[in-house]
């Protein structure tokens, strides 16, 4: 053999000797090196193992001795560990049965005595070579996989980015099309199409293509029964062919080959996608019929998020006709108060107008104070109604309610006409006591005159006692009468941010020539300010003066009544609690009805309508607050009113 190794080549390689015998290693030292090779010298095995941890042998050359007494074992291991490491024998024996051992456990080469140059030579060489040949195939072959690999890769990637869009996009056009273009792409076709079938003619049309005469795909129909498309509809079957069973398609074009691939829905064939080949001659693959089946999958996916998605904007354009069309306003927005839902007469009631209104936070639209102070403080309104007051002179009421896993709705109900109605009534009851108050202040001049008109006896004395009291009553009845009025008509309902604390000293101010009459003690906890309620100041001075009043009027001279304002967080507490007579169990469900008087006053003197509590709930009410009473008979009274304060 010619040697054409260059010398640089070979000294870059090592040959390992594994021999004992020194003049045989002295020789093929020789031999070697003039060969132009690096050569170490191992005289046994485990010694030889350590030119195996850095830079490997090229080639080994082990004495037969050595491989028997360690019962080729090494051999076994390193053949194991460097396969393409060429391993000579060197035997003396020549035995056969040895030589075949060795040769089966893939000894590539033996040497014998006498050893020659060129026996050597022709064997480093040859083995050498046949060693750089393997080593090449399996480079080759590592790239082949490598780029398959890729191509694997390229394959999984196109699909993850068409997986993404699938579920991302519900533009159906744009989706199907991109299937179609990827399924082209990844099988190397020529032309691909998205079959659907037409549920009214049963026919298939092109729903998406590539490559395809865009007239061709606008005017295609294809019947199921007898073509071949056809059959993949009514098998659900894949089929595919090519070159050796070329067939004529009955779209009247020639192809060599094809996949067609079912789409199904739920067991149900609504379509087919495929790809071909008309002029290539290249041939698909099962890689092919696999990329076909998941773009199949793509497809309906895409498909059934297409029509949900129509089906909930169905839904939805449904229910915005239905809740535009209801006569109520309605408004339902999310835990942060964004818009989700409101129909028109919400937008008119409530000043929110413009666009793109859905999802928008309602804080930002122009609305009115009180509707404001309403969303600021909607937990404290829920289950409540409130009224609205729209510039047309229209009054709605807004019900607020909260809706678990969604936000808060409200809905404005139209109540002019019951406003109307309530005003006609209050104005008569207006009218009728204020009639009656002319009279009433007559009657009571009159009798003022009799006993100033001449002596009267003392029986006569009583019975105009008792008709000046009696006067007296209905006085505070019509005024009783009237203040409700004019309540219940929506009266004196201007609000205004105002101090509880300085309207409480006013209010005793005011009342101090009763309490001196009465010989009360008062003793007044109010700071000097407090903070601001959102309220009507002519009905707070109206609820104080019913309360105070009647601590006054249903306790006895001389006990004392307290008066506290305390504030926590968010809600403003006053207290008004006298030592008075307290009130029946029995009647404290009863006292805030109108027209009610508890069974302590029975059998007294004391005057009055049973207005006076009515009055003040319904205040306490129109300001969202809540008012309770404790009572002891003999004891005494606390009432005990909460406001929230304005922000
Ligand atoms: P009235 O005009 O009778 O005072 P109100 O509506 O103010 O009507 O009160 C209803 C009833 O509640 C009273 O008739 C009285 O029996 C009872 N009441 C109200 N306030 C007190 C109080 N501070 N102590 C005891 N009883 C009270």
């Amino acid at each position: 053999m010619v040697n054409t190794m260059s010398t640089e080549k070979a000294q870059s390689q090592q040959i390992l000797i594994i021999n004992s015998e020194l003049q045989t290693n002295r020789l093929m030292n020789q031999i070697i090196q003039s060969l132009g090779f690096t050569v170490i010298v191992s005289e046994n095995i485990s010694n030889a193992q350590k030119y195996f941890s850095g830079k490997n042998p090229s080639l080994v050359i082990i004495n037969e001795l050595i491989a028997i007494q360690d019962n080729f074992s090494w051999i076994k291991t390193i053949r194991q560990r460097f396969p393409l490491l060429p391993i000579i024998l060197y035997t003396i024996s020549e035995q056969h049965q040895t030589l075949k051992q060795a040769l089966r456990l893939g000894i590539d080469d033996y040497l014998s005595a006498p050893l020659t140059k060129e026996e050597i030579q022709n064997s480093i060489h040859a083995n050498l070579l046949h060693s750089q040949n393997l080593r090449n195939y399996v480079l080759l072959e590592s790239r082949r996989a490598t780029k398959q690999l890729q191509a694997r890769v390229h394959d999984l990637e196109t699909l993850t980015d068409l997986a993404r869009m699938v579920t991302s996009s519900l533009d159906l056009d744009h989706v199907l099309k991109t299937i179609v273009h990827a399924a082209v792409e990844l099988t190397g076709a020529e032309e691909g199409s998205l079959l659907l079938i037409d549920e009214e003619t049963g026919e298939l049309y092109m729903r998406a293509s590539r490559n395809f005469n865009e007239e061709f795909v606008s005017t295609f129909r294809m019947p199921v029964n007898d073509s071949l498309i056809g059959s993949v509809v009514k098998t659900g079957k894949v089929v595919i062919f090519d070159d050796s069973t070329p067939q004529k398609i009955k779209t009247s074009y020639l192809v060599h080959s094809l996949i067609y691939i079912p789409i199904k829905l739920k067991e149900q064939i609504i379509g087919v996608i495929g790809v071909d080949n008309r002029h290539n001659r290249m041939t698909f693959s099962q890689r092919d019929i696999g990329l076909l089946t998941t773009m199949a999958e793509y497809a309906v996916i895409a498909i059934e998020n297409a029509r949900l998605f129509s089906e909930v904007v169905t839904e939805r354009t449904k229910l915005e006709t239905i809740i535009n069309q209801i006569e109520d306003g309605v408004l339902v927005m999310d835990n942060d108060f964004r818009i989700l839902i409101i129909n028109n007469l919400a937008q008119t009631v409530l000043g929110i107008q413009g666009e793109n209104l859905i999802g928008s936070p309602i804080q930002i639209y122009p609305i009115d104070q009180e509707f404001l102070e309403i969303i600021k403080k909607f937990e404290n309104y829920l289950g409540k109604s409130s009224e609205i007051n729209t510039d047309d002179d229209r009054v709605f009421s807004a019900h607020l309610a909260k809706i678990t896993g969604i936000g808060y709705a409200i809905t404005l109900h139209d109540i002019s006409y019951l406003k109307k109605l309530d005003r006609i009534k209050s104005d008569f009851v207006s009218t009728v006591s204020h009639d009656l108050r002319s009279p009433l202040t007559a009657i009571l001049g009159y009798v003022d005159l009799v006993e100033r008109a001449g002596p009267v006896q003392e029986l006569q004395k009583n019975f105009l006692d008792r008709i000046q009291f009696s006067v007296h009553n209905i006085t505070t009845l019509v005024d009783d009468l009237l203040n409700l009025g004019r309540i219940e008509a929506g009266f004196d309902t201007r609000k205004e941010h105002l101090d509880m604390s300085i309207y409480i000293h006013q209010s005793i101010d005011e009342l101090n020539p009763k309490f001196l009459q009465s010989n009360m003690q008062l003793k007044i906890n109010v700071p000097d300010s407090a903070h601001l309620i959102f309220a009507s100041p002519i009905q707070m001075r109206q609820l104080l003066n019913n309360l105070l009043t009647n601590a006054i009027k249903y306790s006895n001279p001389g006990t004392s009544l307290t008066v506290t304002l305390q504030e926590n967080e968010n809600q403003i507490i006053i207290q008004i609690s006298d030592e008075g007579y307290g009130i029946p169990a029995v009647d404290l469900p009863y006292i805030f009805d109108k027209f009610y008087r508890s069974g302590n006053v029975i059998g007294t003197e004391i005057p009055g309508s049973g207005l006076g509590l009515a009055i003040v709930k319904s205040i306490v009410e129109s300001h969202q607050g809540r008012i309770w009473v404790d009572s002891t008979v003999g004891k005494g009274s606390t009432f005990t009113i909460v406001f929230p304060i304005s922000d």
